[in-house]
């Protein structure tokens, strides 16, 4: 109640509506209030960017002029969404991303190698070659990567690249000289170090270990980041999407965050999960943020993780990794660690996401919950993060949840079709069915959100929802989809999203939508994901993204990120 009285007062403080805008002559589609989906064919928002009123194809318009709307926008009969949100980013590692070396697309060692030194000569400015999307698994490399090879192109400066999942870092010879890395390194708690048969670092660190690199290199200024940030704004804009779910924010980025939104320049939705209870109280004192910036910016919860990532074999499993007998995993915290750091954030009335991947991991945090729930009643919308391999035999523990607290199961579709390969050889047969099992958890109970987890996968709704109802790849592959029972259908996808994307965030009630009383966000697209063929869906182009009534991208009129006007949104 407190929260929607204060959504209110902000509102309150906007000018009176004095000048209307009708969208009108669109093929509207939305998810309604009761789930269904639900068709229009134009609405109204007010000069604070909020919808006032839908219209059905067949409804009376209100009139142009002093008493109806004073602008107009005409569709021309194209199909128009509520702006897609992604419920797992990394707002900033995503124009990062955009900025560095990307070695996503690189097909062999040989490949990433020669970018590499292209990048390098490229850039002598730089003092340190950083870089991500490194895949040895796409390489069929049978092992990972070294800093000898690094050595022999570039040689002079350190090289720091992440694997593509986040959870493991490439060095060279001079990245691991300045990070003070040898043969005599103790093995920190939760990761490791690859190392040769002497016991000298190898050149790969995995999950925990990656952070002795990652603390020499130099930290980006308050400007490097303000530039991460508009290019991966201007990236989200460009693929429809106009609310994303920061997960694991750190300081700097708060303040990111912040500095574009005192500058007007926040046109994305930015639900902010802080990196660690600390970073939590350090931003939000005792309590989750108010809704900045016309609801541009709320720092409502906290990310935890409770293992690390399949590929690089951290992701915590029950029973020992199929390909690799001698290990199931690291788990990041223990189960009282991780019982006391959620009860920390939920005392204080902040919501919960942790990062879970393997079936032991879950089974941890399904347990964790349940026991919390007992403590901590009320509408709670616990969130796992990926909830990737959950047991069978786990399932009925979030049922448990879902009918007491809530629970978000925040998932990524692409991880399926990117990941299928490398899960069969690290789970074998017999865990697959517990595996990216998106219709069996929705059966339970979970309201399912679905993301991308960009920069580990491109931030692209399209591919996304094509492969939420196919579970295949672009190619095709496999036939008949991969564990095709776990598919979900179009309104199910169309809901991870949007509305139920909006809900993990306790966002519902300001955007997801088209309906009276939330932002105008939405899109104009060429493709109707409610009708098309899953390849088209996957091919969607889009048109036109407008956040709260103010227009950020325009696939005809490129408008420039940091000059796009848009009617200001009240202070709060
Ligand atoms: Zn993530």
């Amino acid at each position: 109640m407190k929260r929607f009285a204060l959504a209110a007062g902000l509102l309150a403080l906007s000018p009176p509506a004095q000048a209307d805008t009708l969208v009108d002559n669109v093929r509207g589609e939305t998810i309604g209030p009761d789930g269904a989906l639900k068709t229009f064919g134009a609405f109204l928002f007010d000069d604070a960017g909020v919808i006032k009123a839908v219209y059905a194809p067949g409804d009376k318009r209100p009139k142009q002029g002093r008493k109806g709307y004073q602008y107009h926008i005409d569709g021309k009969g194209r199909v128009l969404l509520p702006g897609m949100i992604d419920a797992h980013t990394h707002v900033i590692a995503t124009g990062f991303a955009l900025l560095t070396l990307d070695l996503s697309d690189t097909t062999s060692l040989d490949d990433a190698l020669g970018k590499i030194a292209a990048y390098a000569k490229a850039h002598p400015e730089r003092p340190w070659i950083i870089g991500n999307g490194w895949n040895q698994e796409r390489w069929h490399l049978g092992r990972f990567p070294t800093a000898a090879e690094l050595d022999r192109i570039v040689p002079d400066r350190p090289v720091w690249l992440d694997r593509a999942d986040g959870h493991a870092g490439w060095a060279n010879s001079a990245a691991l000289r300045a990070a003070g890395v040898s043969a005599t390194t103790v093995t920190p708690d939760g990761g490791s170090i690859e190392r040769l048969a002497d016991g000298r670092p190898a050149g790969v660190l995995v999950d925990h270990a990656r952070t002795l690199v990652d603390k020499a290199v130099p930290t980006p200024t308050p400007r490097d980041l303000d530039l991460a940030l508009a290019t991966a704004e201007a990236d989200f804009a460009r693929r429809g999407i106009t609310a994303v779910a920061d997960m694991g924010t750190e300081i700097n980025e708060w303040l990111a965050f912040r500095r574009a939104g005192d500058a007007n320049r926040l046109y994305v939705r930015i639900m902010v999960y802080a990196q660690g209870t600390e970073t939590m109280a350090a931003i939000g004192g005792t309590g989750p943020t108010l809704w900045l910036y016309a609801d541009r910016l709320h720092m409502g919860g906290v990310k935890l993780y409770a293992d690390g990532a399949l590929g690089s074999r951290g992701a915590w499993l029950k029973a020992p990794y199929t390909d690799h007998p001698g290990t199931s995993g690291l788990p990041q915290l223990t189960e009282t660690q991780l019982g006391n750091l959620m009860s920390r954030a939920a005392m204080d009335g902040y919501q919960v996401a942790v990062h879970a991947i393997g079936d032991k991991a879950n089974a941890t945090l399904l347990t964790t919950i349940t026991d919390l729930g007992h403590t901590y009643g009320g509408d709670r919308r616990w969130r796992i993060e990926h909830a990737q391999i959950i047991d069978p035999a786990d399932w009925p523990l979030v049922a448990g949840i879902a009918a007491h607290g809530g629970i978000v199961a925040s998932m990524q579709p692409v991880h399926q079709t990117s990941d299928r390969q490398m899960a069969e050889a690290r789970l074998g047969p017999d865990r697959l069915r517990g595996a990216y099992a998106w219709a069996s958890l929705k059966r339970e109970g979970a309201v399912l959100a679905f993301g991308s987890d960009t920069p580990v996968e491109r931030p692209d709704p399209w591919t996304g929802l094509a492969v939420a109802l196919t579970r295949q790849d672009e190619t095709g592959a496999p036939d008949g989809g991969w564990q095709p029972q776990e598919r979900v259908d179009r309104l199910t996808a169309l809901a991870g999203y949007t509305s139920a994307a909006a809900w993990a965030g306790f966002a519902e009630t300001r955007f997801g939508r088209i309906a009276p009383g939330l932002r105008a966000d939405f899109i104009l697209v060429d493709t109707d994901p409610m009708s098309a063929a899953p390849e088209a869906i996957r091919k969607t182009k889009v048109l036109q993204t407008w956040v709260g009534g103010g227009k950020t991208y325009d696939a005809e009129a490129p408008i420039d990120a940091k000059t796009q006007k848009e009617a200001p949104p009240p202070k709060p």
